[in-house]
């Protein structure tokens, strides 16, 4: 085994380690960012892109006057029951600092799309990256190489090297890295058994992880040094229930995401007629879509691939779906559901650039997921279920054709939000609460109890507690 040293490793290349190793690296540090995968990105380069962040230019260009300070008092309404279960020493620094991880972003090449509204937070605040989550990917990795960081790819890191009670490097198969600092941004742990067998109900066992490599070792790594996680009761919630991601890929999606283009797009959003962008700025859609529940709560009928109903009163949705055969299921919906869904308030999904996609734009670009009759038993034809079952899944309800079957929806573990305790300057804390030497985590590696509710919030924390991280790390490395 190798050995070598350099001032600050960050683990883990998604949004908060590549925020952690430009922001390290450009306070002058020697930085090395390893992952595992063969590639950058993790559940960040996954994601539908939408960043939550209030006091934004581009809330004031719409007119909205916001500030942190409301965006901070909206976060209660947003965990509901479990208020007093979130982190409010976290989210006012989440608060606090997402709109200046915006302007980082932009100032970095990214363009977003926004401020969009998402009720419960009393103020438009959402903002989607454009034209796709890639883009965190293509930009940061760029900058991440201008200012010099070493990228290693294919990359595991195994276990931190302790000197002492404090952290010296980390150690991977291939090498021993010796390190003043550690960033911890290893992303969640839904797809580790471990984890799940130890926070999640049975339930979840043999459900896939949308992100296979957020197997949670960098939360392993930081416990076996004396880290905390916390609220790891809380972090799988229900799984979360999909459509599948679109299998083609049209010739532009492998455009680079470069200003005029996307600049061009945010342009076309707001002056082009939506019947005309929407299907074009859909197209780069390369994200598995989540259905609301309210879908369901407001007309759609759920059922499973032989056309039955299956939802039991009072019973989570992704647990619904994954007792069904081939754990898959369809959303049944009349005229008056889909007119319903074809306009603010009732959208079919939050999406990337629009923000909001109704079932119009799921009928234009995702045909492969949408099938439309006339008839019951027609409709029931075009995806294989039982025209009997789905014709008595409709018994005594006043349904009126067209109908549409949208599907299949799969059940997927999304996200896990257990991370690790930690201070505001992201150093990972022991049980006593004590910072742990030259230990750094940030985005849901160092989650620290905030619960991060509504859409955008993962994201604006992975890059608010990255810039964070690696600033920290940069300094005690230089000390
Ligand atoms: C389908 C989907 C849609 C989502 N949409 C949104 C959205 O629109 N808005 C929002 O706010 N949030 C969204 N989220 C959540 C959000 O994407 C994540 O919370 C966020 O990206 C986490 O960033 P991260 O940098 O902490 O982790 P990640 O982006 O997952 O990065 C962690 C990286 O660490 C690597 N790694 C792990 N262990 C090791 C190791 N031992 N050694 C080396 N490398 C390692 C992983 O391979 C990965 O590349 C979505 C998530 C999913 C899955």
């Amino acid at each position: 085994m190798t050995e070598r040293s350099c001032e600050v490793v960050v683990v883990g290349g998604g949004g908060a380690g590549l925020a952690a190793a430009i922001t390290a690296a450009e306070l002058g540090r020697k930085v090395i960012l390893l992952e595992k995968a063969d590639a950058l990105g993790g559940s960040t380069a996954l994601s539908i892109g939408s960043v939550t962040a209030a006091g934004t230019p581009d809330q004031k260009a719409a007119g909205v006057d916001d500030s942190p300070a409301e965006h901070l008092a909206d976060f209660p309404a947003w965990a509901g029951a479990l208020a007093h279960r979130d982190n409010l020493d976290l989210a006012r620094l989440l608060a606090d600092n997402a709109a200046a991880a915006l302007a980082w972003l932009r100032a970095s090449g990214l363009e977003f799309y926004g401020p969009l509204p998402e009720p419960p937070h009393r103020k438009p605040r959402m903002h989607n990256v454009l034209p796709n989550s890639r883009a965190f990917v293509y930009h940061l990795s760029r900058r991440a190489r201008r200012a010099g960081v070493e990228v290693v790819l294919n990359s595991k890191a195994q276990k931190l090297l302790l000197d002492d009670s404090s952290v010296i490097g980390v150690e991977t198969a291939q090498e021993r890295l010796l390190s003043r600092s550690v960033v911890l941004a290893g992303g969640d742990f839904s797809a580790s058994a471990a984890f799940r067998s130890e926070y999640a109900a049975p339930e979840f066992h043999g459900l896939q992880a949308v992100n296979v490599h957020a197997e949670g070792d960098c939360q392993r790594m930081a416990r076996e040094v004396g880290g905390v996680i916390l609220n790891g009761d809380l972090a799988f919630g229900d799984p979360r229930y999909r459509f599948r991601a679109p299998a083609r890929s049209p010739w532009w999606l492998g455009l680079p995401p470069v200003r005029p283009i996307t600049t061009l797009m945010r342009f076309a959003l707001r002056r082009v007629p939506a019947p005309v962008i929407r299907p074009f700025i859909l197209s780069f859609l390369t994200t598995a879509l989540a259905p609301e529940t309210n879908l369901f709560d407001k007309g759609a009928l759920l059922v499973n691939g032989n056309g039955d109903l299956f939802r039991r009163e009072g019973e989570s949705l992704g647990f619904a779906i994954a007792r069904q055969p081939e754990r898959q299921a369809y959303a049944l919906l009349d005229a008056q559901a889909m007119e319903a869904f074809s306009r603010w308030p009732n959208y079919v999904s939050t999406a990337p650039g629009v923000a909001y996609a109704y079932i119009d734009d799921y009928r234009r670009t995702r045909p492969d997921i949408c099938a439309l009759a006339d008839t019951v038993d027609e409709v029931a034809r075009l995806r294989g279920l039982i025209p009997e079952k789905l014709r008595a899944s409709l018994a005594g309800r006043e349904a009126k054709p067209p109908y549409l079957l949208l599907g299949p929806i799969h059940s997927y573990v999304v996200l896990a939000d257990g991370g690790l305790a930690v201070s505001r300057k992201m150093e990972v804390l022991d049980r006593g609460g004590k910072p742990i030497g030259g230990l750094y985590a940030a985005g849901s590696t160092g989650q620290g109890g905030l619960l991060l509710r509504g859409h955008g919030h993962h994201l604006a924390w992975a890059f608010v507690s990255g810039r964070i991280a690696g600033e920290n790390a940069a300094s005690a490395a230089a000390a």
